[in-house]
């Protein structure tokens, strides 16, 4: 399993840099599998479209949904390169997967990725109404750690996404 899980993180990563991996270029990458198949691989694309809300785990939601034709996702796992922010979070509960598995997570990167101080979007999985699903960080958290900007890093205000 967890094997399988590297597998398909390396898969994300790829997509994540599959347009330079500078950080200020936000190489988040995400992919969808069910039934061991990728169902769906994107990154984050909100300044190309462009659209707040193109997170890779978003379009990657869109993409599985359009392409298998089902409005849930039951029985499929999300991977995605860094701990997914609040909205992808609650998309995830909204489309029934059955397990997410992030990289890197809230304390390992800078907080510009997160939109809030105090609540973790684990807490949204904890929370939900859903018994069926589970949330797992920290595979090959280095590998994609070094994707974004560190904890410590001195950003510009103009750079960071959530101000
Ligand atoms: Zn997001």
């Amino acid at each position: 399993m967890m094997q399988d899980d590297e597998r398909w993180m390396r898969e994300a990563i790829a997509i994540a840099r599959s347009k330079g991996s500078d950080p200020s270029t936000s190489p988040l990458g995400c992919v969808i599998v069910l039934d061991g198949k990728i169902i769906a691989g994107e990154r984050n694309q909100t300044h190309e479209l462009p659209d707040a809300t193109a997170h890779a785990e978003m379009m990657a939601i869109r993409r599985a949904c359009e392409d298998t034709g089902e409005l849930e996702l039951r029985g499929a796992t999300l991977y995605s390169t860094l701990q997914p922010c609040g909205m992808c979070t609650m998309a995830s509960i909204w489309s029934k997967v059955g397990r997410v598995v992030y990289g890197a997570g809230r304390d390992d990167v800078h907080p510009m990725y997160f939109e809030a101080k105090h609540v973790d979007t684990l807490a949204f999985i904890h929370d939900a109404y859903r018994d069926d699903i589970v949330i797992e960080g920290g595979c090959l958290k280095a590998e994609c750690a070094v994707l974004y900007y560190g904890p410590d890093a001195e950003l510009p205000t103009d750079e960071q996404a959530n101000l």
